[in-house]
């Protein structure tokens, strides 16, 4: 073989397709955002004769502007600075795309499932003195299940029944609390279902709330991400499936949290100055009344609460 090794001849270049896919986290969407448009005012566009550059590079400007993290990245991703220069090939042609970008959207119609009383009148209304799960909120949750059951399964194709000490490649599962690291797949696939479990309440119309100390931990960590898509703008007016109007209870994590599960003593597990409380030997666990919290009884149902169908499917 010569220098062109086997596929290139001088007179008929191969070409080669490469898939590539991009799992980006976005840290600082403002940052984002304007850098994307630094870039579009840095760019030189190659027009035909006849098209207006400056008009094509408001119309990208509007895209970032109105867009999602999604078309901020578009802007700034360029595949052809994929293949270096002088290594004998050349990027020819590309096709990117956004799979996904993290806003939510999709679903039930939550505001027909989670009509809200907007009377007002605390004294004689008992929906408007309590806590309201409002169609917003319910959509955000829900979003927020999907991604982490989603994040949940991907963990165990990634890494099986691999400690979670062992390598630092985790969606989910890092952030559970540290007894649960040695679990293997098998409690991680159960674990990512809670999510799904927790997201049917919610297109049935119903509080998601935990059957099992699984789920438990699930709804925990649904309210904590729920906060923080909208902390860093994934949540937009755009990504909103509700007409309903602004009510006071919209996105109260806080009170959601309070009604949605009995107690909170789960949360405890990530104390590590109450090593063994999980043990329902352990004087710790007694003395709060706690319950068994060993992993190995993450999934068995509590007594006081319907039994989830024990044929369900997993997602996957
Ligand atoms: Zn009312």
């Amino acid at each position: 073989m010569g220098d062109g090794g086997l596929w290139v001849t001088d007179e008929d270049a191969v070409r080669v397709r490469l898939e590539v896919e991009l799992d980006v986290e976005v840290l600082d969407l403002a940052l984002l955002q304007s850098a994307a448009l630094k870039r579009i005012d840095a760019t030189e566009f190659a027009v035909d004769e006849g098209d207006d550059a400056e008009a094509l590079k408001e119309q990208e400007r509007n895209e970032v502007r109105s867009g999602g993290p999604g078309a901020a990245l578009l802007a700034l991703v360029d595949p052809f600075d994929l293949i270096p220069n002088g290594v004998g090939a050349e990027a020819r042609g590309s096709v990117c795309g956004v799979l996904s970008d993290g806003r939510p959207g999709g679903g039930p119609d939550f505001d027909a499932l989670f009509e809200v009383c907007t009377c007002g009148d605390e004294d004689s209304c008992d929906r408007c003195a309590g806590f309201q799960l409002t169609p917003p909120t319910a959509n955000v949750l829900w979003s927020a299940a999907q991604v982490l059951a989603d994040w949940g399964f991907d963990d165990v194709e990634a890494n099986g029944d691999e400690s979670v000490t062992s390598t630092k490649d985790w969606a989910l599962f890092d952030e559970y609390p540290v007894i649960t690291y040695g679990q293997d797949a098998v409690w991680r696939r159960q674990a990512a279902r809670c999510f799904d479990d927790l997201a049917g309440d919610l297109e049935r119309g119903e509080w998601p709330r935990p059957t099992c100390p699984g789920e438990e931990m699930a709804v925990h960590l649904m309210l904590k991400y729920a906060e923080s898509m909208l902390e860093d703008g994934l949540w937009t007016e755009d990504g909103m499936r509700s007409e309903s109007p602004v009510h006071d209870d919209d996105f109260d994590w806080v009170m959601a949290g309070e009604v949605f599960v009995q107690d909170t003593d789960i949360l405890s597990l990530f104390d590590e100055t109450l090593d063994g409380i999980d043990d329902p030997e352990s004087e710790l666990n007694q003395q709060i009344r706690m319950g068994d919290y060993r992993p190995s009884a993450w999934f068995v149902p509590f007594n006081n609460m319907p039994r989830r169908d024990g044929r369900r499917p997993f997602r996957r």
